[in-house]
């Protein structure tokens, strides 16, 4: 008698795991899938910029492909480009030596490898939101369990940290603390000083700290190192840090997915292991690619960074003129954050907006209840006349 026995074939349908089958779609993509390939939508659900990536960053990775770079590559990403990544988070953060880099299938793929290093199932995981729902999904696609800690909305549209909040929920339990600041969606910052008593917490209470710093060039307050306050500024290597990295955002490159974690060198290896079984690597025509936009930095990320400014400047006035909106402009990042009077449900009216306006934005309920009534517009436009446009299609909507 076998130990077990198929007795139909539906039997050989297993059922899938009840934490995907409640897990909540992504609702900024429910809005744009509502609304994608219709040529009457202005696009500023996602947060890219519509400028294609600059050229020679596009020709090394045609010349890497020219040269038939198509095999497979180190797990933790080719040493150049371990090695200038660590440069280049050097020359903003202080020493990193490339024993704590891994090269990665973009930002996200760096969040989720961090949260598979350091979660099991069952796990306290807090997160600060509104957020970036990937953020706050995949610790639930591990089994973790995830308590959110609010930033508050205030008066004038900026939304802050209740720090003794956040303090009271990370306790000796917490095993992680998922964090992303300059935010999306908010466009909140953490000050340097904030950063200093996170950590000291985190030390007392053993909680990992995963830092998702995509943002942090896309930063607009004046700073001495064009860069926004990071974890990497105050930590020790092997304090219990993971920081998340992309090219995607100051490089013009989110199609590329090419990314990076800074973590203790000790999880390095480790780090590897998890690679292997996901991803295996990142395709080395990418990681020229990445090598290119590094070495052009210069050129390139201050460009970015100073266009990403005044199409914050364009948009958020335009924004503040409307009656019923309160905006505040972003320290960082690439949204404006607004909420419209007598508009409750963000799903709701993001969708009519498509529908009707022809306006494509992300709802505020995708990144958290409290930003239930809020909308997200991702300033990154080309062309700034688009954002003014935009700003036309909402007044028209709302009758002014
Ligand atoms: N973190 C945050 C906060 C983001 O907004 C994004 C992109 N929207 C990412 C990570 C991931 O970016 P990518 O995977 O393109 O590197």
């Amino acid at each position: 008698m076998p130990a077990f026995r198929f007795h139909s074939t539906r039997s050989l349908v297993q059922p899938m795991r009840a934490t995907l089958a409640t897990l909540q779609e992504s609702r900024i993509r429910e809005v744009a899938n509502a609304g994608m390939g219709r040529g009457d939508v202005l696009p500023f659900w996602f947060g890219e910029s519509d400028e294609p990536t600059p050229q020679v960053i596009r020709d090394a990775a045609v010349a890497s492909l020219q040269r038939g770079e198509t095999f497979y590559s180190h797990n933790l990403g080719l040493p150049d480009l371990r090695e200038q990544v660590a440069a280049y988070a050097s020359r903003l953060h202080g020493a990193v030596g490339m024993d704590r880099i891994a090269i990665t299938s973009g930002g996200v793929n760096a969040l989720m490898l961090a949260m598979q290093a350091l979660l099991d199932a069952g796990d306290e995981v807090v997160a600060v939101t509104p957020v970036w729902p990937n953020l706050t999904a995949q610790p639930v696609v591990l089994g973790a369990r995830l308590r959110c800690v609010p930033l508050s909305p205030q008066p004038d549209g900026a939304w802050a940290l209740d720090m003794a909040a956040l303090l009271a929920a990370i306790t000796p339990a917490t095993r992680l603390l998922v964090l992303n600041a300059p935010n999306n969606p908010t466009g909140w910052t953490l000050s340097a000083q904030e950063q200093c008593t996170i950590l000291a917490h985190c030390r007392a209470t053993g909680t990992w700290i995963l830092a998702d710093e995509v943002y942090e060039r896309l930063y607009y307050e004046p700073t001495p190192n064009a860069c926004a306050p990071s974890f990497l500024d105050i930590a020790q290597p092997d304090d219990r840090l993971v920081v998340v990295q992309s090219f995607s955002k100051s490089f013009l490159m989110t199609g590329w997915r090419l990314g990076w974690l800074v973590m203790p060198p000790a999880l390095t290896p480790h780090m590897g292991k998890l690679v292997e079984f996901n991803t295996s690597c990142v395709s080395v025509f990418t990681q020229r690619a990445g090598l290119a936009a590094l070495a052009h930095e210069a050129d390139i990320t201050p460009r970015v960074v100073a266009h990403m400014r005044a199409c914050r400047d364009t948009l958020v006035p335009l924004l503040q003129a409307l009656p019923g909106v309160s905006v505040a402009p972003a320290k960082g990042g690439m949204y404006a954050f607004f909420r419209l009077e007598g508009q409750p449900d963000s799903l709701a009216l993001a969708k009519r907006l498509v529908a009707e306006a022809g306006l494509g934005l992300a709802p505020g309920v995708a990144f958290a209840d409290e930003a239930e009534g809020w909308l997200r517009w991702c300033f990154a436009s080309q062309d700034t006349g688009r954002l003014a446009e935009g700003v036309g299609r909402l007044k028209k909507w709302l009758g002014l």
